[in-house]
């Protein structure tokens, strides 16, 4: 069994030494578990938060633990009456070959409905992440102009496309020409800008000549400074993530705006609503129907990045973080 635990807590942007590689000899299950052998690990910005000590709205990964993480796993052995060897399941095994479970928050998945990697990505936490997000809080009517960056990452893919399935409009950001290509000419976004342009502003405000009444937060910085000044009256701004500041500590480059921005949230009537994707756990059903039937009728496209091999994980996840992955970030840990 090889795992990658957490060696050190990150100053600023992690680095390849943050992380170390065991070999351990292989669980056995006791009465009432199951062994699985991952097959696929999902890499995700959240990651990056488990890696500092500081109190979230998650417990972190202790120095010295193993590297949590969303997985596909095959069982290769059972001591549990609900699982049998060869099933496929989603489970939380984290950053390593096999896993012991007692069975608790394991969802079995079906390889004929659907690849199985893709409920770690578009069927899974990110393509809810942006259902809940943007159907919740950011309520898009016809016609409505929605922006989202990282879009096209799992999250702001998906973002996109919903909203364009709502008769919005729908506007990305993203970072350099083969991902903007992507995400105009393949997922049908109505404009995209690439937010490294010297007049990024100026650039969202082109592909923005109405404003914009749904921001859908994903990085924060830059990006957040561009859209403020275009929001409509009554926007709505689900705060998904701020990925540009995860290995920040501050303080916070250029003037303080927070008052500024305090009399616009109050004067234009905006909407600011932070959200953990599980706190509307209750629309999982609608979800799971909605966007499964949305891929098979083409209306939903995704892409998977996969890289090979566990102790490849460290440094393509360092990589996600300033944005060389393109499409979902998956580790293909064994063939199974
Ligand atoms: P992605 O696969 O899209 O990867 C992250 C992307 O962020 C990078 O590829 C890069 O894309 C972009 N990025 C990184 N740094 C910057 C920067 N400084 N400025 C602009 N863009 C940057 O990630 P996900 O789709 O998995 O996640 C997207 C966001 O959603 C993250 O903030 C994540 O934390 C959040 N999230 C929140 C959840 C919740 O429950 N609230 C659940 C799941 C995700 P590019 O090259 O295009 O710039």
């Amino acid at each position: 069994n090889r795992r990658i635990v957490l060696a050190a807590r990150p100053q600023g942007r992690p680095v390849p030494s943050d992380f170390r590689i065991e070999e351990v000899p292989a669980p056995t299950p006791r009465e009432g578990e199951i062994l699985l052998q991952v097959l696929t690990l999902s890499l995700d910005p959240y990651m990056r938060g488990r890696m500092d000590a500081a109190k979230s709205y998650a417990a972190p990964v202790e120095v010295g633990g193993v590297m949590e993480g969303g997985t596909v796993a095959k069982v290769v052995a059972s001591r549990h009456p609900g699982f049998a060897p060869g099933e496929i399941v989603l489970s939380h095994s984290g950053w390593q070959t096999y896993a012991l479970s007692d069975g608790t928050g394991l969802r079995k998945l079906d390889p004929a409905q659907a690849p199985v990697s893709t409920a770690l990505g578009v069927l899974g936490m990110p393509g809810f992440t942006a259902y809940a997000g943007l159907l919740a809080i950011g309520r898009p009517k016809p016609g409505e102009t929605v922006v989202v960056a990282a879009a096209s990452g799992p999250v702001g893919s998906a973002v996109g496309q919903i909203a364009r399935i709502k008769g919005a409009r729908a506007v990305g950001i993203v970072g350099g020409a083969d991902k903007l290509a992507f995400v105009r000419d393949e997922l049908g976004f109505d404009a995209v800008v690439d937010h490294r342009a010297p007049d990024l502003p100026g650039q969202l405000h082109g592909a923005c000549p109405e404003g914009i009444d749904i921001y859908f937060e994903n990085v924060g910085g830059a990006v957040w400074d561009a859209v403020f000044p275009l929001l409509n009256t009554f926007a709505r701004i689900p705060v998904c993530g701020l990925i540009a500041q995860y290995s920040e500590a501050g303080p916070f480059p250029g003037p303080d705006r927070l008052p500024l921005m305090m009399r616009q949230v109050l004067t234009k009537s905006f909407t600011l609503r932070g959200f953990i994707q599980r706190e509307f756990a209750d629309q999982r059903p609608a979800f799971y129907r909605d966007m499964a039937g949305w891929i098979a009728d083409g209306r939903v496209r995704y892409r998977e990045d996969v890289v090979d091999g566990l102790e490849a994980a460290p440094q393509a996840f360092i990589g996600m973080l300033e944005g060389r992955n393109f499409g979902k970030l998956l580790v293909r840990v064994s063939a199974g």
